[in-house]
């Protein structure tokens, strides 16, 4: 039996930024990505969780939201997370499930709705930090909306932008249907677009929040809950670099997690791009003593057998 392993595909894996992002476009650029990931089943690995990003397709509903606001009611951001989690979930279970029988293998691929809890009192209620959806150039409109409790960024001379809490993520309501589906031999995609952020007033059903969580960090939450030996992180770069960008820029191959957190500390890592996969990583090896990785979709096998991208060791 392989060890069980959580794997969080980038929002490149989905629609690069090259592409304007059709279902079409989509569809085939999951199918490129469910390739490398139905090798990786075939090779032997058994009890797999995948988890995914969603910025550019929640971007999209928002805009929708926005454009038909007087012809239906606008929905919550947490019922556009959970759209975006059915979408990408059908699509990568589609492709999988087509890559897997190619392959001889029979393995059911299951997408769960996932929510993950949230604090109703996380700093980021009062403080958000995270622009989503569309850019808005109207001064008047912002200030109208500002009004109704909206809170938006001056996004250069782009205009304002909507900003949302990004909360920590407590924990994942729905592990232990996981769990269930893992134990069945079901490969799973959960906490898509870092699950749909809810909380517990105590005094009804869990409720759905204006918020989105860091899809990095809720599957370095899920891998430490279910267990995972393993916790990969796929993205649109080699791994994780030192003095990116510039004429020193050094890949780093193998790290332990205290050296990591020293280049973090150093500010080595972009915030809301590298620095959260670093933190999702340094937390799944603290608090596991398990191991993890940050590589490129390409190498997906070689960077859970352990041997590509950057490797953090306890
Ligand atoms: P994803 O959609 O996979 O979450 P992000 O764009 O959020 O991807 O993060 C990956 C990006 O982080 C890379 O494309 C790279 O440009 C950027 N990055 C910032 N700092 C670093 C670093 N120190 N090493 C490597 N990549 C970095
Ligand atoms: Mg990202």
């Amino acid at each position: 039996m392989s060890e069980r392993t959580v794997i969080a595909l980038g929002g490149n894996a989905i629609s690069p930024v090259s592409t304007a992002g059709t279902a079409a476009e989509q569809t085939a650029n999951i199918h490129r990505s469910m390739r490398q990931v139905a090798a990786l089943v075939a090779a032997g690995m058994t009890e797999l969780v995948l988890t995914h990003g969603n910025g550019p397709q929640v971007g999209n509903v928002l805009i929708k939201n926005e454009l038909a606001k007087d012809v239906v009611p606008p929905v919550p951001l947490d019922w556009c997370v959970a759209q975006t989690q059915a979408t990408i979930g059908f699509t990568i279970a589609n492709t999988l499930s087509y890559e897997l029988t190619e392959l001889g293998c029979g393995q059911p691929v299951v997408p769960v709705v996932s929510r993950v809890l949230v604090d109703v009192d996380d700093p980021g209620f009062t403080a958000p930090t995270k622009p989503i959806g569309p850019y808005l150039t109207d001064a008047a409109e912002v200030a109208r909306r500002e009004a109704t409790g909206t809170r938006f960024v001056r996004v250069g001379d782009r205009g304002w932008r909507r900003v949302v809490a990004s909360p920590e993520p407590l924990s994942c309501v729905d592990r232990p249907a996981v769990e269930l589906l893992l134990e069945d031999g079901a490969i799973v995609i959960a906490n898509g677009g870092g699950g749909i952020p809810v909380v517990d007033d105590g005094t009804g059903p869990l409720r759905g929040v204006e918020a989105v969580i860091d899809k990095d960090l809720a599957g370095a939450r899920l891998a430490e809950e279910l267990g995972a030996a393993v916790f990969v992180v796929l993205t649109d770069v080699t791994g994780v670099a030192i003095d990116y960008g510039t004429a020193d820029e050094r890949w780093l191959t193998s790290v332990t997690v205290a050296e990591l957190r020293e280049l973090q500390a150093a500010g080595q890592f972009t915030a809301g791009s590298m620095d959260p996969k670093v933190e999702s990583v340094c937390r799944f090896v603290e608090r596991t003593g398990g191991r993890a990785a940050i590589a490129s979709l390409d190498g997906v096998i070689a960077a859970v057998n352990g041997d590509a991208g950057t490797q953090v060791h306890p």
